[in-house]
């Protein structure tokens, strides 16, 4: 990209309009997307990094109405295989940094139908309401009558009361309402943006529900390059046997076996690491398998990789929709000691309704279990309840009661990760699978180091999405390396999973569902492409390379500006001192502090962090050109001395 980026002219690709919702003034206003901006962050994660940077006065509590909540699409929402993503971001109510979560669904399509690229949302309404839009006809409209609903029964009141049932939307449960700090935002798909408490954000401002409905077209600067990268890129997903014979076929619950075979699985809140073929008989995608009516996809997708559930349960009963994903259902089952597929289901879709984080609350509750268990809480703590391990009624109870808050059990478990370590005590941290306050899900460190440094330098807490590789067998061959050439490999695929994100394809479809390395790089070659066909720019791979190193450190400025530092890239203290059980055989691993250490160094060094404070170098801000956060940086005392 040689031009100035006064001189950027972009023909499609992007919708090119930009919503500016203040619910304290009741304002609505648009503005044209800033071609600066667009070339700069690309779209998506990128778009919520910046705006979360340039908006977030860090003196404010994240839950103060003047925060801003920000949906993001991408460039390709709409127009690439695989392209139903969106990401919501704000200051996180369950971590106090960064927060950003990332939903597939239709939504983001139909809001880039309706010509937006991003919503920005401030204030505070004085009565519940939800946003509805409608291409150009964008209105605020009272909710009062669907506070209290489920998500489910949400999105049928917005179907009737905007008479369409074609509207795309996100709404937040009671948990939302009642600002848990695990409630997650919903998509009318059942599909959720999750993790970081994005839903409690949403329910600080009195917002419900965001209803769209989009006929536009997205322009496209070249249609017949479009068309014949689009047709290349979805040959790729095709010919690929990772998505007709895994994707397809058992949809993400594949990861229990692979993860197991690795002894990387999280049992009984990570002491044990591997499954025995018992255990998975009773949790795995096989045993899912026997509720799946069919495969249904996300907006574009060739792989369909969301079950379509449909279970007669005799403790149950009917339940039928979106079935639960590997991550939710092995956080509900066996990470809290138990093995039962109807369960997990059972508990996935509670979730889903009341619209709570189906990873981090069962974490919470995994990690209160192993603290009953060995003796460091009592029953009275706990609200009377009976904390043993595979105890199913006392998860079910602590869903229904955290949802709305209800007696002690409810309000005890709405809290933060954080919170409930400091209400259980200095001991209780020995027990806590966390980083920065966000859970780790599944993949444990101790059985692939190198792979899982991304818990430690993941912007918004232990993540799992922020560099994810081909399969997880590839990924532990990493530990073999010499430390900096590990981080290098490392660094790439962070490089490789930002820029999907900022895109705003689906990091499952790009890269868990993908045979080969090659695969990987001609799907990224094909995003190129498509890109440059839509918007008529022609931006190189060193451009898109430097617009997700950006991304990253503009959300590590913003984390140093609310005193994160070295200290809090870490890893649970557990991970280094109790080797973890791999197999059946005996064998343990461990994570050594030293590696981890050398490790974080290699990091920052191929990040250009200060390996002190954190905060990116004066130099590689100059590099990447985004001086504002240098002089942002400056005058708060975080970046001092010379260039380097
Ligand atoms: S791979 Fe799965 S999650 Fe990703 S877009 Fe396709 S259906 Fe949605």
């Amino acid at each position: 990209m040689e031009e100035g980026y006064m001189s950027i002219h972009i023909e499609g690709g992007y919708a090119g309009k930009t919503l500016w919702v203040d619910l304290s003034k009741n304002k609505i206003l648009t503005k044209d997307l800033d071609p600066e901006l667009a070339v700069k962050y690309i779209g998506g994660r990128g778009f919520v990094a910046k705006l979360l940077f340039d908006l977030v006065d860090p003196e404010r509590d994240p839950l103060d109405p003047q925060n801003p909540l920000v949906f993001a699409t991408g460039p390709l929402s709409g127009i690439a295989p695989a392209s139903g993503r969106f990401t919501v971001g704000a200051r996180s109510p369950a971590t106090g940094i960064h927060g950003d979560s990332n939903s597939g669904g239709d939504f983001a399509m139909e809001l880039k139908h309706a010509g937006y690229d991003f919503i920005v949302i401030t204030g505070k309404a004085q009565e519940p309401v939800y946003l509805s839009i409608q291409d150009d006809n964008v209105e605020i409209k009272s909710a009062k009558d669907m506070w209290g609903l489920t998500t489910h029964e949400t999105f049928d009141h917005l179907r009737e009361k905007e008479e369409d049932r074609n509207i795309k939307a996100v709404a937040i449960g009671p948990a939302g309402e009642n600002l848990v700090a695990t409630a997650a935002i919903i998509e009318t798909e059942s599909r959720a943006a999750a993790r970081a408490g994005m839903g409690a954000v949403m329910g600080s401002k009195n917002l419900k529900a965001i209803s769209v409905r989009g006929t536009k077209d997205i322009k496209l600067a070249d249609y017949e390059a479009w068309k014949e990268a689009f047709e290349e890129l979805l040959q790729v997903f095709l010919d690929d046997p990772m998505t007709s014979q895994v994707g397809r076929l058992l949809g993400s619950n594949f990861l229990h076996r692979v993860h197991s075979a690795h002894g990387t699985l999280i049992i009984e809140n990570g002491h044990r690491g591997y499954a025995t073929e018992e255990e998975l008989e009773k949790v795995s995608a096989e045993t899912i398998l026997k509720y799946h009516v069919k495969g249904r996809s996300c907006f574009l997708c060739p792989i369909a990789c969301t079950r379509s559930i449909y279970m007669e349960s005799e403790k149950y009963g009917l339940i039928k929709g979106r079935g639960p994903e590997y991550y939710s259902i092995q956080s509900l089952t066996y990470r809290a000691g138990g093995w039962d597929t109807e369960a997990g289901i059972y508990l996935n879709k509670l979730c889903d309704a009341y619209g709570i984080d189906a990873t981090t609350l069962p974490s919470n509750i995994a990690f209160a279990i192993d603290l009953y268990e060995n003796g460091i809480i009592t029953k009275e703590q706990v609200g009377g309840l009976e904390l043993t391990w595979g105890n199913f009624e006392a998860i079910e109870e602590i869903i229904k009661s955290v949802a709305y808050r209800k007696g002690k059990i409810g309000e005890l478990f709405a809290k933060s990760t954080k919170e409930l370590i400091k209400e259980f005590g200095p001991e209780s941290e020995w027990y806590a699978l966390e980083v920065k306050g966000l859970t780790m899900p599944s993949n444990d460190p101790r059985a692939g180091n190198v792979y899982n440094m991304r818990y430690a330098i993941a912007t918004r807490g232990a993540d799992h999405l922020r560099v994810s590789v081909l399969s997880s067998g590839r990924s532990l061959k990493w530990d073999e390396l010499p430390e900096d050439e590990a981080m290098r490999v490392f660094v790439h695929f962070e490089t490789y999973v930002t820029l999907v994100n900022l895109f705003e394809v689906c990091n499952w479809a790009y890269s868990s569902y993908t045979s080969t390395p090659e695969i990987a790089e001609v799907k990224e070659k094909g995003m190129f492409k498509i890109y440059n066909a839509a918007t008529g720019l022609n931006l190189t791979p060193e451009d898109f390379a430097k617009a997700a190193h950006r991304t990253i450190l503009t959300e590590r400025a913003e984390n140093v500006r609310y005193g994160l530092r070295r200290e809090h890239d870490y890893l649970p203290r557990r991970v280094f001192e109790e080797p973890l059980p791999i197999n059946e055989k005996g064998d343990t691993k461990i994570f050594p502090r030293e590696k981890f250490e050398k490790l974080l160094d290699a990091y920052y060094a191929l990040r250009g962090l200060d390996p002190k404070t954190t905060a990116p170098k004066p130099q590689i801000l100059k590099e990447l050109e985004v001086h504002e956060i240098e002089e942002d940086l400056r005058k708060r005392g975080l970046i001092k001395g010379g260039e380097e």
